[in-house]
């Protein structure tokens, strides 16, 4: 099956240095963030935006699963949590892309729970399905309601290590 670029690998990394202006406008560049990734999809796009955030951070990472064989089974799972307590912390959540927002709504719940001082969200790609828009706060991209992959999102698990955002077409 053929890729088609959706977003290029430039486009993407222009895009990532001003989120990370815009996000160190927000929170300043002296205060200490916690930037938590979300496993596996997240891991590229955190990469990338960390070297653009001038600021004292600390990384964590989390997994959930929410996908069935590229199918919203609408279940979400957590797979393995934080390492370390966010209690009182700034937390950036870093997704790589929101949909019917089920797992966004499942992470915030889970991770406003562990009471810390701020949660924002920051998105690759936004499915331009107008559910769940209010719930992210930074947005690299907006894509339409097809399936994507590259630039850590996979298909059956391959396809992540693409430096651009792609969809199959024929
Ligand atoms: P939601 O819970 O918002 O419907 O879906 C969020 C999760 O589903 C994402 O973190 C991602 O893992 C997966 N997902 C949703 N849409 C796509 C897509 O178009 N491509 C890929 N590879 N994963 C997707």
């Amino acid at each position: 099956m053929k890729i088609e670029t959706l977003i290029s690998a430039d486009e993407i990394q222009g895009r990532i240095a001003e989120l990370g202006k815009e996000i160190e406008r927000d929170y300043g560049t002296k205060g200490e963030i916690v930037v938590v990734g979300v496993l596996k999809g997240a891991f590229m796009f955190m990469s990338d935006l960390v070297r653009h955030l001038n600021m004292p951070l600390r990384c964590d990472f989390l997994r959930v699963s929410s996908y069935d064989h590229d199918k919203n089974t609408g279940q979400v799972r957590m797979e393995f949590d934080l390492t370390q307590p966010i209690v009182g912390s700034d937390v950036l959540l870093v997704e790589d892309i929101v949909d019917s927002g089920n797992t966004l709504r499942y992470l915030l719940e889970h991770l406003h729970a562990k009471k810390p001082k701020s949660l924002k969200v920051a998105s690759l790609l936004y499915k331009d399905t107008g559910k769940a828009r209010k719930l992210v706060d930074y947005v690299c991209f907006n894509v339409p309601n097809k399936y994507v992959i590259g630039y850590g999102l996979d298909s059956e698990g391959l396809y992540r290590s693409l430096p651009f955002v792609g969809v199959f077409s024929k």
